[in-house]
């Protein structure tokens, strides 16, 4: 019998949201699974794990943000490309060819008002049995909590950035 996915939430303020999610492919993926990554507000910088992913087979991978969401004069450009991404996350959830579909800082979808958070609710109660979904991104809604199998609250303790040091390749991006 094939196992029942699991709706995982990474969020919190503190290191490893998306870096946990990824670890999670790397699982699934050893096994012949099938995954999905759609990253949400994010630019087209050079992340190592975008590199990477071009050169794994069963790994698609979507980018649907246009950079910094906080340039007010962008928000409308940035609140159609979050909308765009999304169709295109529920077009991939529905389409049943994956063992596991990230949804990359899609909790700032409706922290920004980009999104009604019950889009977000009615895509992860109406996957396939057999998919799981991991959604990253800081304080993510209690009503999307309320629907998880597992969440993880990552908590900052340290980071090397509150002392001044940048971003490392290989480690931040
Ligand atoms: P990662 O991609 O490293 O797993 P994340 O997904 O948990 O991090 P985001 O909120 O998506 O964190 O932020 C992405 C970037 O911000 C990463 O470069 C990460 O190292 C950095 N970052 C995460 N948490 C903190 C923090 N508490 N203080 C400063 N920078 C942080
Ligand atoms: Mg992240």
């Amino acid at each position: 019998m094939k196992s029942r996915g699991r709706i995982i939430i990474n969020t919190g303020n503190g290191k490893g949201k998306t870096t946990a999610a990824l670890g999670t492919a790397f699982r699934t993926l050893g096994h012949g699974g099938k995954v999905c990554v759609i990253q949400f507000l994010k630019g087209q910088g050079q992340y190592g794990e975008r590199v990477m992913a071009e050169k794994i087979d069963n790994l698609d991978w979507f980018i649907c943000g246009k950079g910094f969401v906080f340039k007010k004069e962008n928000i409308d450009s940035d609140r159609d490309v979050a909308r765009e991404g999304f169709q295109l996350a529920l077009e991939k959830v529905k389409s049943d060819q994956y063992d596991l579909v990230i949804l990359d800082e899609i909790t700032y979808l409706p922290l920004y008002d980009f999104l009604d958070v019950t889009k977000i609710i009615e895509l992860l109660e109406g996957k396939p049995d057999r998919l799981s979904i991991i959604l990253t991104g800081r304080d993510a809604d209690p009503q999307l909590i309320e629907v998880a199998d597992t969440v993880t609250v990552m908590e900052p303790l340290k980071h090397a950035y509150d002392t001044g040091i940048k971003a490392q390749k290989g480690i931040e991006f």
